[in-house]
């Protein structure tokens, strides 16, 4: 069993659904993952900031305008009438249902279910396209397997229980067709896996069913060794190691869910990356061995928050660095970044929500600054295979830009540097020399 995940791009048009149903009718078994057409979960978040803010005037114009748009996308899909109307009833009682909230109160519960909408359309759309091909296939729910538990991680034993249960119901057929992104929470609500979260789903049904490998389809040819979106010359890397990949999706390579590696790779499951776009390029495959070439890859995140705590002698005294992580921990804000003096400890945020409650905390322990608008610049690769010399390479590469904080050693294949955001696009095209140099 293969599982297959294509992202909003690959089923942006009724072209491009055309192109996934050519895709996966190779008669191999399979589950296939789709996102919600690109733009779709945009426009819904809209749809619920307006609501919020009870414009709903502008909610309901919004709605009117995506379901003209769906309605196009039929039109072209769809050859016969019948299906035509079928599928046009459709999404009416999707548009339907949220109007419905523009003559109601809403809440964030309801924010999770509005949300929830594009990926149920995209899946109806590709389900009935290959039904009127001629093309068997069932349609998987996902509302009835996916769960987040009371801590909003992957409930694995529910959804492994339940989708191996539906999978039996429908015995024989060998094309499922399922939503990414959506899942229900602890208390049977509809909830998601967060933005950009059918990359997960995908890893998480690829665990549950034991899959051969996961296909992370997308509109382009693989994991680059650099922010394409930055830099003009980046390329496709043939091989990553889990690790190398988690990294890299953690450090803000889009193409990846950040999560979504973690269960492959207890699962020891392959992830293969490929382009609709280019459906014969190799693409990039990601696997538990290391191909130990050096610098493979830069990645960056922004919105990073730097937190400095000065507490003079205290700081070496044991316990300290406990308290100030159990103040991070209380206010569940994760830490990516960490490095000590004798003096002083800084850590990096990427969730800022808490950061005046943990600021509040932290005082009680030392002087705290703040430093927001920062950016990790993440370089991985290899690095305890390389010969020495590699630390100094890099660093005489953020030789004109101010660095705040470093850490390496922390694994062997990261070295992070914080930097200004406003130096980003130096940092990763000096970095860029140094992996055309390195990188074969
Ligand atoms: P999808 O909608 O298929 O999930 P995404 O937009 O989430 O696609 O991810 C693909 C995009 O990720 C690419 O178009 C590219 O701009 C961006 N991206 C950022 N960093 C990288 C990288 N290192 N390698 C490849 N793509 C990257
Ligand atoms: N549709 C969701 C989003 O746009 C999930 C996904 O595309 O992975 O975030
Ligand atoms: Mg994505």
């Amino acid at each position: 069993m293969k599982v297959l995940k294509f992202g909003g791009t690959s089923v942006g048009s009724a072209d491009r659904i055309k192109k996934v149903a050519a895709l996966i009718s190779n008669g191999e078994a399979k589950v296939v993952v789709l996102s919600a057409m690109s733009g779709t979960t945009n426009s819904l978040v809209q749809i619920a900031n307006y609501l919020f803010e009870k414009k709903n005037d502008l909610a309901a114009q919004l709605i009117e305008g995506l379901r003209s748009q769906y309605f196009d996308v039929v039109m072209e899909l769809f050859t016969k009438e019948e299906s035509q109307e079928i599928v046009k009833e459709l999404i009416n009682s999707h548009f339907d249902f949220l109007q419905g909230f523009t003559q109601d109160s809403f809440t964030i519960h309801e924010e999770k279910a509005v949300l929830a909408q594009g990926e149920l359309i995209s899946t109806a759309l590709l389900h009935y396209y290959l039904k009127e091909q001629g093309i068997s296939s069932c349609l998987l729910r996902a509302l009835q397997f996916m769960r987040i538990d009371k801590d909003l991680e992957p409930d694995h034993f529910y959804i492994k229980e339940n989708l191996n249960r539906l999978l039996n119901e429908n015995e024989g057929e060998q094309l499922f067709i399922t939503q990414g992104f959506i899942c229900r929470n602890t208390y049977g609500e509809i909830d998601n896996l967060k933005r950009g979260g059918s990359d997960y789903t995908a890893s998480l049904i690829g665990v549950a069913l034991e899959a051969n490998e996961v296909q992370i389809w997308t509109d382009i040819d693989g994991m680059h060794n650099n922010d394409p979106r930055v830099v003009d010359e980046t390329n496709p890397i043939k091989q990553l190691s889990f690790d190398e990949a988690a990294e890299l999706a953690y450090f803000g390579a889009k193409i990846l869910h950040p999560s979504s590696i973690l269960p492959a790779k207890n699962a020891n499951i392959p992830v293969r990356l490929k382009s609709t776009l280019s459906p014969d390029s190799p693409g990039t495959l990601i696997t538990k061995e290391a191909d130990g070439r050096g610098v493979k890859a830069i990645a960056a995140k922004d919105g990073i928050s730097a937190i400095k705590i000065n507490s003079g002698r205290m700081l070496l005294a044991y316990g300290f660095l406990r308290k100030v992580f159990e103040i991070f921990e209380l206010y569940t804000t994760p830490i990516d970044m960490i490095t000590t003096s004798e003096v002083a400890v800084s850590v990096t945020v990427d969730d800022a929500t808490q950061l005046s409650n943990i600021q509040q905390e932290l005082e009680k322990y030392g002087a705290v600054e703040i430093d927001s608008g920062q950016t990790i610049i993440c370089v991985v690769g290899d690095f305890i295979k390389k010969e020495k010399g590699m630390a100094a390479d890099i660093l005489d590469k953020f030789r004109n830009i101010p660095i705040r904080m470093i850490s390496y050693g922390g694994s062997n294949h990261n070295i992070s540097f914080l930097i200004n955001t406003s130096d980003k696009e130096l940092a990763l095209k000096s970095l860029n020399e140094l992996l055309s140099l390195i990188h074969i």
